[in-house]
């Protein structure tokens, strides 16, 4: 059959719309919307009857009810849902009345047609809603990621709008010792700081175990300025909580829940959080990054570079020191879960590299090495051996005892490209 015979059929079929009549041959012809093709589909067939064609209004179309008459107006319904929110992107949904995918698929079989001919209702409205809300509020649809998700209710008469994650990336350095990277709740009160009805004497009622981290004295500014309702902080891995983070500092992402605000100026947030965390912490380099950024800090293959403060349980002379040094330079070491970190994790042998490791000796009892290695090198074993648990190490080629008395990260690198990669940056 032709699309007019197909068209005769439908419209046969009578008091249907145009934008209804139209999305049976939605296929056909893009660049038109649904309406503009059926109007000219019923054009044509009075043309062809020498008739005058009769247009139905979408208020008395049985199909879709009058919804084809109003997609400005839920347009402007969505506009108004996020009044106030500021974002760049959008995606339409639409839930359509069971009602209306009913009368659909009558229409095309009372038409002859397969009922699932051309478009369905829901993917026009989303379409022509959608298109009148970029017009009203100068935003763009995305598909993939938008800022915000609309959802038309169409049964519910209710227009909701979720609002995306806005996120933030940038560098932090940690200038004190005995700050964890992420809040630690008090594991004997579980958070809540109560135990029973007395505060809880682990934490003196606090709920945490320790009384700031380095996202408690951030992500609560990034929070505040773009007025969101929560936050999380993502690190590029994480040091110990008693090691510092110097030099050019770990990669992290903020990521704010439900902000009001998305477009805030880095450069003002970044010196309103160092302020804010009095020298305890500092961040640099802040960009207003992609949600895909998250993934690219956690996941990224990242070398670090360390300084310990390492001391002998016996004296070391400046030859066997230089030995042991010459030895671990350029090594494969092999570790074992080290004894210090949970053991419910279960125990296995790693290898990694150390790219490249110096020191220096201040008396027979003390030093400071300097060493560059692959991620997930326990740098704290490869100096004490963790009871023989790390081959090579520094106390093992000594035949010393040696530990780590203080230990500072000094750089955390993508191993074959920047964390910086342009692709995840929104600005
Ligand atoms: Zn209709
Ligand atoms: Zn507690």
């Amino acid at each position: 059959m032709s699309v007019l015979e197909d068209a005769r059929a439908v419209d046969a079929v009578g008091g249907v719309c145009d934008a209804c009549l139209g999305r049976v041959f939605a296929d056909r012809s893009f660049g038109l919307t649904n309406r503009e093709r059926g109007q000219s589909l019923r054009t044509v067939l009075g043309l062809e009857a020498d008739e005058p064609p009769e247009y139905v209004d979408p208020a008395d179309c049985w199909v879709c009810e009058g919804y084809c008459g109003e997609f400005e107006v839920w347009a402007e319904r969505a506009a108004e849902a996020v009044e106030g929110v500021e974002y760049e992107t959008y995606q339409v949904g639409t839930r359509a009345p069971a009602l209306i995918e009913e009368n659909e698929r009558m229409l095309r079989e009372d038409a002859g047609l397969d009922a699932d001919t051309g478009e369905a209702f829901k993917s026009e409205f989303n379409r022509e809603v959608g298109k009148r809300v970029g017009q009203i509020t100068g935003t763009e649809v995305d598909f993939e990621r938008p800022d915000v998700q609309f959802l038309l209710d169409l049964a519910a008469d209710d227009v909701t709008a979720g609002v995306n994650s806005a996120f933030v990336y940038g560098r932090y350095r940690k200038l004190e010792r005995d700050i964890p990277q992420t809040k630690w709740p008090c594991s004997a009160c579980d958070g809540s700081g109560m135990q029973g009805r007395e505060p809880c004497e682990e934490c003196d009622g606090t709920g945490f175990r320790y009384p700031e981290s380095v996202e408690q004295l951030t992500a609560p500014v990034v929070e505040d300025v773009m007025d969101g309702v929560g936050e999380t902080f993502h690190g590029a891995g994480r040091e110990d909580v008693d090691a510092r983070m110097l030099g050019t500092g770990r990669p992290f992402v903020i990521e704010v829940a439900e902000p009001r605000r998305r477009d805030v100026d880095t450069d003002r947030l970044e010196a309103d959080i160092n302020a804010f965390a009095e020298g305890k912490v500092e961040v640099e380099s802040l960009r207003l990054a992609e949600h895909g950024m998250v993934e690219r800090v956690k996941r990224h293959d990242a070398s670090k570079r360390y300084s310990a403060q390492v001391t002998f349980d016996d004296d070391v002379d400046a030859e066997s020191f230089a030995e042991a040094l010459a030895e671990l330079d350029g090594a494969t070491v092999e570790q074992e879960t080290p004894n210090r970190v949970d053991h419910r994790r279960a125990s296995k042998v790693r290898t990694r590299e150390v790219y490249d490791i110096e020191g220096e000796l201040h008396d027979s009892r003390t030093a400071t090495v300097e060493v560059h290695g692959a991620g997930g090198l326990y740098i704290k074993e490869l100096i004490s051996s963790d009871e023989g648990r790390t081959t090579p190490s520094l106390a093992g080629l000594l035949g010393v005892g040696a530990e780590v008395t203080a230990l500072d990260v000094l750089r955390v690198d993508g191993e074959e490209e920047p964390f910086e990669n342009e692709e995840f940056f929104r600005d």
